[in-house]
């Protein structure tokens, strides 16, 4: 019974002394989750600027890297901005490209930082990149809907939307660590390209959502794709897409 009564007196003490550190620890744990998950709408955001971009209309209007930038911050979350060292302002887009008329490469860095920071000195560096071929043809003008389709490569099928996915090739760059853990859109793993010999360093590799392979070299040709664009009564006879064939 004495000993009991010891024992239990001691965790009184021990959990007092135990729960400053393990509301610390609880807090960290809480920014780290939402830090990774900011990393995750800044990802989403930079692909989604890319794609708009690509289309073209917009660059074709007049876009700055600053403009980019403020259309990048608006599409992520306000509560995944406060995870930001200084929010909206602590977007680095140096390095972007957005006026080379092939492709758009978007590139933004900059530091996550855990709600408060009580030990001051968690701060995450994280660079997000997209690269985005332009939609081929915009230069020619713009293609009304209905009268025009767009055909990639040498494919079987037509596409009525240009925006459709199977033909919009989106670049990401991840690093060699985390490629094991993340499936494109069928759910598929990456699997190493044979043409540029990949292999997993801690070098960046490149991938798309829609391809299964990863890729060492961003100017690979497993990378590249041409998309044609056609008169209707031009695509012989290829089917209409899946997706958004009509
Ligand atoms: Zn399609
Ligand atoms: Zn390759």
């Amino acid at each position: 019974m004495m000993a009991y009564r010891r024992r239990e007196g001691s965790l009184t003490i021990e959990a007092a002394m135990l729960l400053p550190a393990f509301l610390a620890a609880a807090i960290m744990l809480l920014s780290i989750f939402y830090m990774t998950l900011a990393g995750m709408r800044l990802q989403e955001a930079v692909v989604n600027e890319a794609a708009v971009l690509s289309a073209g209309q917009k660059i074709h209007d007049g876009v700055t890297l600053s403009s980019v930038k403020d259309d990048i911050a608006g599409m992520m979350p306000k509560e995944s901005l406060r995870f930001i060292e200084n929010g909206a302002d602590g977007l680095d887009m140096s390095g972007s490209v957005i006026d080379d008329g092939e492709y758009v490469d978007l590139i933004v860095s900059c530091e996550l930082i855990p709600a408060t920071d009580l030990f001051g000195i968690i701060k995450v560096q994280v660079k997000r990149r997209c690269l985005a071929h332009m939609m081929c043809g915009y230069e020619n003008g713009y293609f009304p809907d209905g009268e025009y389709v767009y055909i990639a490569d040498d494919s079987e099928v037509y596409h009525s939307d240009r925006n459709c996915s199977h033909i919009r090739l989106t670049v990401m760059s991840v690093s060699g660590h985390e490629i094991g853990a993340l499936r494109n859109n069928s759910g598929s793993r990456y699997r190493p390209c044979e043409l540029c010999r990949s292999s997993i360093g801690d070098d960046e590799l490149y991938i798309t959502p829609e391809g299964d392979r990863y890729h060492n070299r961003i100017s690979c040709s497993g990378l590249k794709r041409t998309v044609r664009v056609v008169r209707k009564s031009e695509a012989g006879d290829r089917r209409p897409c899946s997706r958004c064939g009509r």
